[in-house]
């Protein structure tokens, strides 16, 4: 995939880790996570529990090994390379969040 993909791929996640872990777990502890794609290096503040930085780990390692020049979504890949029990508990977490973002648009709008 693109660097501008796998820069957004790890934003996407990140937000959407860090709202579904400030919601359900406590204990949580900022640090930076450092990436080097291709030629692109940045880096990322992260805030979130011990468990959750071990899941966001495993899907950012995902994320390097993906082998797709086009990305597709993890959800409709022919060959889904996350173990099944991880891709359920980030499935959970990626409804979770979304539908948090979703109630705070709406009211956004209402109020
Ligand atoms: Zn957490």
């Amino acid at each position: 995939m693109t660097e501008e993909k796998f820069k957004s791929e790890v934003e996407i996640l990140k937000k959407f880790f860090e709202i579904h872990c400030a919601k359900k777990h406590n204990t949580l502890l900022p640090y930076t996570q450092s990436f080097n794609y291709k030629t692109l290096h940045f880096s990322v503040e992260l805030t979130l529990c011990e468990e959750c930085k071990n899941l966001i780990n495993y899907a950012f390692e995902r994320l390097y090994e993906c082998p797709h020049e086009i990305k597709p979504k993890c959800r409709s890949c022919k060959n889904p390379c996350y173990e099944k029990s991880k891709y359920k508990e980030v499935a959970r977490i990626m409804k979770f969040s979304g539908i948090q973002l979703g109630l705070s648009r709406i009211k956004k709008f209402f109020s």
